[in-house]
């Protein structure tokens, strides 16, 4: 059947319309536009070919069967060829090899498309029978469409229809037309229109899925994990992604014009000293020998400015072998970039740019630059974190000095031990605290950051503080207190009386929390801002031995190259870091790129010659060969796109992320390998894992 000289290059059953064109050339895969009832002829888009309409439409399958005109289209002359007898099942298989012609999205029709005869192609949202009239939400990525089924789609389609469930499938065609009068949905973008089916067809069966993409209460996200083909069809998913994706473009782009570009860097490669567990590979060829996933392209990224790509950025995947938290995974995406011959300065304000033109492009907000900075000394002592959220005030007040005049046992022991009594104050609110609030608040830190206890004063109508503890506080301490806190009759002051550590910590959880309870701040609301001049090194005290804050290769300010190995602790760091409403979006260092610098850095840190040899000798060969002053950060994608999308949860930014125990719920990645495989890597496991849930 349909041999010949030509082709078939499409068939549509209301009216049935069936093109022929000369063999070869390029058109075969093409969307032929289906000719309307109006006319009987019609130009292929692409082409230009004419489309010759077969046979007029008589509503049912069954009336395709039979005998039909086969036709040669050669510019506007259409010469017959032929007749051909074909039966049901020839228009059944034909159907099937018919490319899917969708004219439109689910989303796209608007009034202005009514009087069209449009294709659309979904997954069944909704399906609703009003006796005998099939309502059809039919959705896809880009919306919904309400199409109605009834006696005037024909037989054959009604009968489709009516079988129609939930994520089945299917293609209906039909003439835009206007809803009915109060039936328009004005929530719906194609809320005024809905589609006159005229042909319903069935795709594809949906097994009774385990939760359906529309249903209001979200399944746990284990299920969702699991089957999440299902969960990526739900518009927060689809939201989230399309945003992902806008801003990947986004960053591409404003890099681009820019001239920086992009370099790909080994994912099989050596291990990188971001700090973490890396996740290993072991060699096939080379036993006993393994790769290590790129915890960041650290090294190569460098190495590209001393060969001369003053310009770098990559998106790039990291994997970082880490106990997880609900911000973190342990494969995940960041935008990597290097710039030679530049200063911090230059590397803030080319991020400056980029966050201006994504704020503006996707959430349409203007940000000034410069953005705000604040130094890392400066965080700490304000807001108790190198990550403050600025979205709100509500910063740390330092009353150690008046503790120190006190006999109060709890506020005296603090400093005697060298801790202090920092806090917070909450403006007019005291009255929404009950003794159960502040109890759990205690609660809070003793749990979450090992403080010893929360004391805290009511800012009575009379002006002065009351407490369980203000009997124990001398008056004169009372009212310096209720000075340095400039408090008002109905505020609450919140106290520690911890280490530096401690305090830091406590008052950074107790500001975040009380200010996502008290909404301190409105749902879109964004501040970004920088936080510079990181210490170059913390103290590990279990270890007793400095540990590089950032990585080894950071540069410290030139002012404090002198105090290196005298005063470590007191040398800040050329490093900064991006901040968006109080988390860490990237961060980044100038680097060292005289092997003298290095050479001190890496005897602080314990790291022999032989050592720094073994693990990084390449960067240091090529620190030696003409090595740039450089700098660079990494934006980390995931997070950005979390902060923009106003999400808590950074799986729901990525498309197939690992769960919180680091398996892949729908692929159960890892998994077990066949012996063989191991035994080709030269692996053998000794003892059998315990058995884990
Ligand atoms: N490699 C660093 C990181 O991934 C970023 C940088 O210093 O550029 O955190």
């Amino acid at each position: 059947m349909l041999t010949g000289s030509m082709k078939w290059i499409g068939i549509r059953t209301h009216p049935v319309v069936a093109g022929v064109r000369e063999t070869g050339r390029t058109c075969t895969s093409l969307p032929m536009r289906p000719v309307s009832h109006e006319t009987s002829y019609s130009n292929c888009p692409v082409s230009g070919n004419q489309l010759h309409p077969l046979r007029r439409c008589t509503r049912s399958l069954a009336a395709f069967t039979g005998s039909c005109k086969i036709c040669r289209i050669r510019g506007t002359e259409v010469t017959f060829l032929g007749r051909v007898r074909l039966r049901r099942q020839d228009f059944e298989s034909i159907l099937r090899s018919t490319p899917l012609l969708r004219t439109h999205t689910c989303g796209e029709l608007r009034s202005e498309h009514i009087g069209q005869r449009v294709t659309l192609c979904g997954w069944i949202d909704t399906s609703r029978d009003h006796g005998g009239t099939m309502f059809i939400d039919l959705r896809d990525r880009y919306g919904k469409t309400q199409c109605v089924a009834n006696v005037d789609s024909g037989e054959t389609s009604l009968e489709v229809a009516k079988k129609l469930r939930g994520e089945d499938v299917a293609l209906i065609s039909g003439v835009v037309s206007h809803r009915l009068e109060g039936k328009i949905n004005a929530k719906l973008a194609t809320g005024e229109i809905e589609i006159r089916a005229d042909e319903v067809r069935l795709l594809n069966r949906c097994q009774t899925p385990p939760f359906f993409p529309n249903q209001d209460e979200l399944p746990g996200e284990d299920l969702r994990l699991k089957y999440r083909y299902i969960d990526l069809r739900r518009e927060a998913m689809q939201k989230t992604l399309v945003l992902r994706s806008k801003i990947i473009k986004g960053m591409r782009d404003y890099f681009a014009e820019h001239n920086f570009i992009d370099v790909e860097t080994p994912i099989l490669g050596r291990s990188t000293p971001e700090g973490a567990r890396d996740y290993l590979v072991p060699s096939r060829v080379h036993w006993g020998h393994f790769f290590a996933l790129p915890q960041s392209p650290q090294l190569y990224k460098q190495i590209l400015m001393v060969a001369g790509y003053d310009r770098y950025i990559q998106v790039a995947r990291c994997f970082r072998d880490e106990d997880l938290r609900a911000d973190r995974q342990p494969e995940f995406t960041q935008l990597d970039l290097e710039m030679s011959f530049v200063d911090a300065e230059d590397i803030i304000k080319m991020i400056d740019g980029l966050m201006v033109t994504l704020a503006k492009d996707l959430l349409n907000i203007d940000l000034q630059t410069p953005l705000p900075r604040m130094t890392y000394d400066e965080a700490m002592r304000r807001f108790g974190s190198d990550a403050p959220d600025l979205r709100y005030g509500m910063e740390i007040v330092d009353c150690s000095d008046l503790a120190k005049q006190s006999e109060f046992r709890v506020f005296r022991g603090a400093v005697d031990a060298n801790g202090f009594v920092r806090g917070l104050k909450i403006d007019a609110r005291a009255e929404e605290f009950s003794r159960k609030r502040i109890d759990e608040l205690t609660e809070f830190v003793k749990h979450d950051f090992a403080a010893k206890g929360l004391a805290w004063f009511r800012v009575e109508p009379d002006g002065s503080l009351w407490s369980p503890i203000s009997k124990n506080v001398e008056p004169p301490v009372l009212d310096g207190l209720k000075a340095r806190f400039e408090a008002k009759p109905g505020d609450l002051i919140l106290l520690l009386a911890d280490s530096w550590e401690v305090t830091c910590k406590g008052l950074n959880g107790l500001r975040r929390k009380l200010a996502a309870e008290l909404k301190l701040y409105e749902p879109g609301q964004m501040h970004f801002s920088w936080v510079v001049e990181f210490p170059m090194f913390d103290h590990d005290s279990e270890e007793n031995r400095w540990v590089a804050t950032h990585h080894p290769f950071t540069a410290p300010r030139p002012k404090d190259l002198a105090k290196l190995r005298d005063e470590p602790a007191a040398c800040r760091a050329q490093a900064y870091d991006l901040i968006i409403n109080g988390y860490e979006a990237g961060g980044g260092t100038i680097r060292i790129h005289d092997s003298e610098t290095q050479q001190v850095v890496f005897d602080l840190l314990g790291i022999s010659p032989e050592m720094a040899v073994n693990r990084f000798g390449f960067l240091l060969d090529a620190l030696r060969y003409g090595a740039p002053p450089h700098g660079g950060i990494a934006l980390g994608i995931d997070r950005v796109v979390m902060l923009f999308g106003g999400l808590d949860n950074i799986r729901d930014c990525i498309a197939f992320p690992k769960t919180q125990r680091a398996t892949d719920l729908m692929t159960e990645a890892p998994g077990e390998v066949e012996s063989k495989q191991m035994k080709e890597l030269h692996i053998q496991i000794e003892t059998p894992p315990a058995k884990t849930k």
